[in-house]
């Protein structure tokens, strides 16, 4: 993570520099090492990717802001998705920032420049991102969900062609089957995708009934995820080839599943350690003992050891009673915070004795000491 190059010098502008400066500058070098211009050339490749990245972040107000505050640290976050900047693919970053590209020649965009952006070149399929909920109580032994996600998948009967079985697709007259067609635009020789078959260079004469000539059909399959302990939130799960089928042979696209943790009404994550509040009475924080507190473990407790004199705000640790270490070295601890519970009515033998043991506290001169302990309190609550 430290080794990573500064955004604003991988695109060669000032920390100042305005968002259309930044937009320019990220155009010029997307332009420089765009795969297409630069084929098996991965240095080429690595520029492109860093840049985009670094695009990804500056253009956006908020991920810009924080960046200047905490540098890449501060991005964090799950691997190539979301919240942190990075890019599984290529295809990725060409549809993230397709459209800085247009403006170059009209209609085919970026692709035309370089030629080639003809439909009928195989195409991965798109990736999917699922966003999956699960209970505190499945990071503690990981567990199995499945998804049923509605994805593109290639027509069973076709077999992706679009054509009646038995029929054929034919070569669209209007581009020759190449699936673009050219115009003169000032200096630019600009490829567009052919408006008559819409870029696929095929027209089905007959079409297939199952997916009305697409070639593909919506699909929902149930998917088995599994788990492991330990899992945190955020946590990005890359399911290669489940995505959307591709175009024209192309392999299929990922399907991604972010997963989150549900917030739980007692425990409160703290990495791997567990957070809970405990009320006790004074005179259990004043003596020491012990109390029942419960795990995350289904049914079960633990008994946690009070010191004598413990004061509120304070906590305490039950050592493993936390969850899983994501590396699997372990469990965190169960954190218990204590606060002192206050009765709000009290019998006449506990108001005589509360007085009783005011008086003497009083004379000890630790009434100052008491009342800070009661504000403390307050401040809990
Ligand atoms: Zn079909
Ligand atoms: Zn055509």
């Amino acid at each position: 993570m430290s080794n990573k190059r500064d955004f604003y010098e991988i695109l060669g502008v000032q920390k100042s520099a305005t968002d259309v400066e930044i937009k320019s500058a990220y155009r010029k070098i997307a332009l420089k090492y765009h795969p297409d211009r630069n084929k098996d050339n991965p240095e080429a490749e690595t520029k492109f990717k860093e840049a985009a990245e670094a695009y990804a972040v500056l253009s956006d107000p908020n991920k810009r802001k924080t960046y200047d505050q905490f540098g890449h640290a501060g991005l964090g976050g799950a691997a190539g998705m979301g919240e942190g900047p990075g890019f599984a693919s290529m295809e990725d970053i060409l549809s993230a920032f397709g459209d800085i590209f247009s403006g170059f020649g009209g209609g085919g965009g970026f692709e035309s420049i370089f030629g080639g952006g003809g439909g009928t070149r195989p195409r991965r399929g798109a990736s999917l991102r699922v966003d999956l909920q699960i209970d505190l109580e499945d990071v503690l032994k990981g567990t199995q969900k499945t998804i049923e996600i509605a994805r593109l998948d290639q027509c069973g009967t076709c077999g992706g062609s679009g054509a009646k079985p038995g029929t054929k697709a034919e070569p669209c007259n209007t581009c020759g089957g190449h699936g673009e067609i050219s115009l003169n635009q000032g200096f630019f020789h600009v490829r567009q995708a052919c408006p008559s078959c819409r870029g696929t260079g095929k027209t089905i004469p007959h079409p297939c009934a199952t997916c009305r000539g697409a070639g593909k059909v919506r699909k929902r399959d149930p998917i088995t995820l599994t788990i492991p302990p330990g899992i945190e939130e955020g946590h990005v799960e890359r399911l290669p080839g489940k995505g959307e089928t591709g175009e024209n042979g192309g392999p299929p696209g990922d399907l991604v599943v972010v997963i989150h943790i549900k917030e739980h009404e007692i425990f409160h994550r703290r990495g791997s350690d567990l957070l809970i509040d405990l009320r006790i009475r004074y005179s259990q924080a004043a003596l020491g003992g012990s109390a029942e507190v419960p795990t995350l473990e289904e049914g079960q407790t633990a008994r946690v050891k009070i010191p004598k004199g413990t004061q509120p705000g304070e906590i305490l640790r039950l050592r493993g009673q936390g969850l899983p270490r994501p590396d699997g070295r372990g469990k965190g601890n169960l954190l218990v915070r204590i606060s002192i519970l206050v009765p709000k009515k009290l019998t006449a033998k506990q108001e005589e004795l509360l007085h009783e043991l005011d008086k003497i506290e009083e004379k000890q001169g630790k009434k100052e000491q008491h009342k800070g302990l009661f504000s403390k309190i307050r401040d809990i609550f």
